[in-house]
């Protein structure tokens, strides 16, 4: 970056941090945006129209074009399967930032935030009419949303070739790389934000807690060597964590910096632009992830504050270390030693569960399997159940065929199970329709699979004497004596 002159809005910085040293009562140490602030003007800022993650290419063009007045739009060519990527311009400062997003087409997380976004940079003569301007006067933002439109359509990871563009930096074998790259050495930003989505079983190590946002500034060589590009992202990443430590503390990880030299976040920060990787998890009934959204809104506009005010400066390096690392160790359901029978003997077991989702138009359903078994004291569970004492039992398909789906309800549904029944069969419905019930619906299939070791579908009941306590449905606790409100994503088999 180049040196700046000493101007206003630095000086208001140093009065900031003079006011701060000598009040001992506030906590605040930095001048970040008022958490407040930045969820209000997100409430009233959000993109109306995108309600959940799998909107598409198509949905996105009235939305770009409806920022052609004060964004300047740019057509920066095609994907494999023909469709645009644009990149919208906005400000006209010295500070040069590059935002991309959805590279990996089922990550749409900060696609959403950054139309948000636009929608707040587009506001006037409010109360952040300060704040705008001096990111106008201090920035120009290059914007491309959805890199990846193929993957996109299909809510998949890959492009049209099947391959990860995030492997493809240096080879450029997708035109949908060549475009990131040709943008980046085009413009030759001093900041890039590379925006990501992860597993949602990712956790801050140690702890239970989802990382809901995961944090990187990537390593630009073998050795992770910190370089003034690399320290500039460090710092930016640390302003960002202090916000999110203030609305989800504890739910923020960072990525391991083992560097990968097939990847964009590692060749860019190489490149001299000072970048940084936010990776959208999961975060307790955001299963759309729109609280996420409103996350990544938060931190993207508080980062770019501080990048006009140069206020990232003030953080160490040693501050970004003490971020608690990204670990993997989360299921969805965690049973704590259920009783198996093998032959004549029980075996103390705790079953590890996760519930994968697969996408089905524009919602999803859950697939859910064993992953893991025996001694799971290292893992956490989203949901856990001390099942000492309980034997895992076969559950039975209900003998009489129903109509169809219409015929049942979740009080029914719940009848079935008390009386042992996990699963039931419609005649009018197909294999494949989704329900939220919570039993298994049969059409095609006059049975359905279970077990306990790995890879098996979690089908089951657990009971304690001749008492059916829980029934496991696709991965799926219900508690059969006081059942709680839950949402099931289910297909028919
Ligand atoms: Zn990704």
């Amino acid at each position: 970056m180049k040196v700046k002159p000493n101007y206003y809005p630095s000086l208001l910085l140093l009065f900031f941090i003079l006011f701060t040293a000598c009040n001992t009562t506030t906590e605040q140490s930095a001048p970040s945006l008022a958490v407040e602030i930045l969820e209000k003007a997100h409430t009233e800022f959000k993109e109306k129209s995108i309600t959940h993650r799998r909107f598409k290419h198509a949905d996105l063009q009235p939305l770009i074009e409806k920022h052609s007045d004060q964004f300047k739009i740019t057509s920066l060519g095609t994907s494999i399967e023909g469709r645009s990527i644009s990149s919208l311009d906005w400000g006209k400062g010295e500070t040069k930032v590059m935002l991309w997003s959805q590279m990996h087409g089922n990550e749409s997380t900060a696609t959403m935030a950054l139309f948000d976004i636009f929608n707040f940079l587009e506001g006037d003569s409010d109360e952040y009419q300060e704040l705008r301007t001096i990111l106008r006067e201090r920035l120009t933002l290059k914007f491309i949303p959805m890199i990846n439109p193929d993957g996109a359509e299909e809510f998949k990871r890959r492009n049209a070739l099947d391959i990860d563009l995030n492997r493809d930096a240096i080879s450029q074998i997708s035109p949908e790389a060549i475009i990131l790259k040709e943008a980046r050495d085009n413009f030759e930003p001093e900041f890039g934000f590379n925006l990501h989505d992860q597993q949602t079983y990712y956790n801050a190590e140690g702890t239970a807690k989802q990382a809901t946002i995961s944090v990187l500034a990537p390593a630009y060589n073998e050795a992770t060597d910190i370089n003034e590009v690399r320290k500039r992202a460090m710092q930016t990443i640390v302003g960002m964590n202090k916000v999110l430590q203030q609305i989800v503390p504890g739910h923020v990880g960072k990525y391991n910096d083992a560097f990968e030299p097939r990847a964009f976040g590692d060749n860019i920060q190489k490149w001299g632009t000072s970048t940084i990787l936010i990776e959208s998890g999961g975060y307790p009934n955001d299963p759309e992830k729109q609280f996420i959204r409103q996350l990544n809104f938060m931190i993207i506009l508080e980062a770019l504050h501080q990048i006009a005010i140069e206020s990232y400066t003030q953080y160490s390096v040693d501050e970004y270390f003490s971020i608690p690392d990204n670990d993997l160790q989360l299921v969805d359901l965690l049973i704590h030693e259920a009783q198996v029978r093998v032959g004549e003997k029980l075996y103390p077991m705790d079953l590890g569960i996760r519930r994968r989702q697969s996408t089905s138009g524009s919602t999803y359903y859950s697939s859910s399997s064993i992953d893991d078994l025996g001694d799971l004291q290292v893992y956490f569970g989203l949901e856990e159940l001390d099942a000492s004492n309980m034997l895992i039992t076969e559950g039975k398909v209900y003998p009489e065929v129903f109509e169809s789906l219409s015929d049942l309800d979740q009080d029914r549904a719940m009848d079935l199970l008390r009386e042992g029944f996990l699963a039931v069969k419609v005649e009018n419905n197909s294999e494949g329709e989704l329900h939220g019930l919570p039993i298994l619906v049969l059409s095609s299939s006059d049975t359905f699979s279970w077990g306990w070791k790995t890879g098996s579908v979690p089908n089951f009941f657990l009971s304690k004497g001749n008492q059916l306590k829980f029934a496991v449905v696709n991965g799926y606790l219900i508690d059969l004596e006081n059942p709680k409100e839950q949402e099931f994503k289910q297909r028919i088999y």
